[in-house]
């Protein structure tokens, strides 16, 4: 361990090299890339100036400020809480103790959603409804990669709705996603008064039973309310699925994010809903990660919901 006191004038490669061996014995996933985040947060500059500076001299205060991050990372704080920022899809996201951070998984169902989007006509503006929207990734990550979008998101945490608007700012798409407080369990469809085309959602879909043994770096991190629903991790599924016929407009297409091993049932619930066009597609590590349907007007029950 390398301590504040120390008079050892460090270099970059040598800090890096000890920080790394230390994390690794700890039993750190990916300890080359936290630390490289870490130091190159601590000096403000960018990952690849660590190699090209490898031998150069650091401050004391260098040092210092590097291992307050460290430290925080040792009692298993998530390294994007830390340097306050995640990288989806490829843009660079404001992230902090209040949002989930967003995860590479959930970049198949942005794909997902533009590939729907894809099957709209040209010069015709997509409305998509985000439900959940934490970070804003998922709102801000369609407006910039599909023109014609128009987001509304949701949110019941005011905290949450906080960071989404400060990276809807960053990213300059303040026209074309809109904010709402609201959450799933509300008349939502009443309350927004329009239709969409798509219905997107990375909904908390861990089981209160799986949620005790996850990884102490989201278990005791990250917002628990946007990681598990308390239950049997299907509740905000089965709600979105009741909802999507009187959000959507007739056609349009709801796309869901599951857990793994979650999918099949999901399909079977939106199969009894009366959707059609059933898909699931796989993530990057072949996982079924996304389920998507088409909705009808037929799938409105008679009675009205809430
Ligand atoms: N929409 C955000 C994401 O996909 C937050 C989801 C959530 O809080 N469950 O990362």
């Amino acid at each position: 361990m390398i301590f504040k006191q120390d008079i050892k004038v460090w270099t970059v490669r040598e800090l890096m090299r000890h920080a790394i061996d230390h994390l690794q014995q700890l039993g750190f996933d990916e300890a080359r890339l936290n630390v490289e985040l870490l130091l190159a947060h601590a000096l403000a500059c960018q990952r690849i100036h660590l190699y090209t500076s490898r031998y150069q001299a650091l401050k004391r205060e260098e040092v210092n400020t590097f291992l307050l991050l460290y430290e925080r990372r040792l009692e298993h704080e998530p390294v994007q809480y830390i340097t306050g920022t995640a990288t989806f899809m490829g843009l660079s996201f404001a992230v902090d103790s209040r949002v989930l951070i967003p995860r590479p998984d959930t970049e198949t169902l942005v794909e997902q959603a533009l590939l729907a989007c894809n099957d709209f006509p040209d010069g015709r503006t997509i409305k998509i409804l985000d439900i959940g929207t934490g970070s804003g990734n998922i709102a801000v990550s369609l407006a910039k990669f599909e023109r014609r979008a128009r987001v509304t998101a949701i949110d019941n945490s005011p905290g949450a709705l906080e960071v989404a608007q400060g990276n809807i700012e960053i990213h300059g798409v303040g026209d074309r996603v809109l904010l709402h407080e609201m959450d799933a369990f509300e008349p939502v469809d009443q309350l927004l008064r329009t239709r969409f085309d798509l219905v997107v959602s990375n909904p908390p879909y861990v089981s209160a039973e799986d949620w005790v043994r996850l990884q102490p770096e989201v278990r005791d991190f990250e917002p628990r309310d946007a990681t598990t629903d308390g239950a049997d991790g299907y509740e905000l599924h089965r709600r979105i699925i009741e909802l999507a016929p009187y959000l959507l407009n007739d056609g349009g297409v709801l796309l869901l994010e599951v857990a793994d091993g979650q999918a099949m049932q999901v399909v079977a619930m939106m199969s009894q809903a009366g959707f059609h066009t059933i898909g699931v597609a796989n993530d990057l590590g072949g996982i079924p990660r996304v389920v998507r349907a088409s909705v009808y007007a037929k799938a409105r029950s008679s009675v009205r919901l809430n």
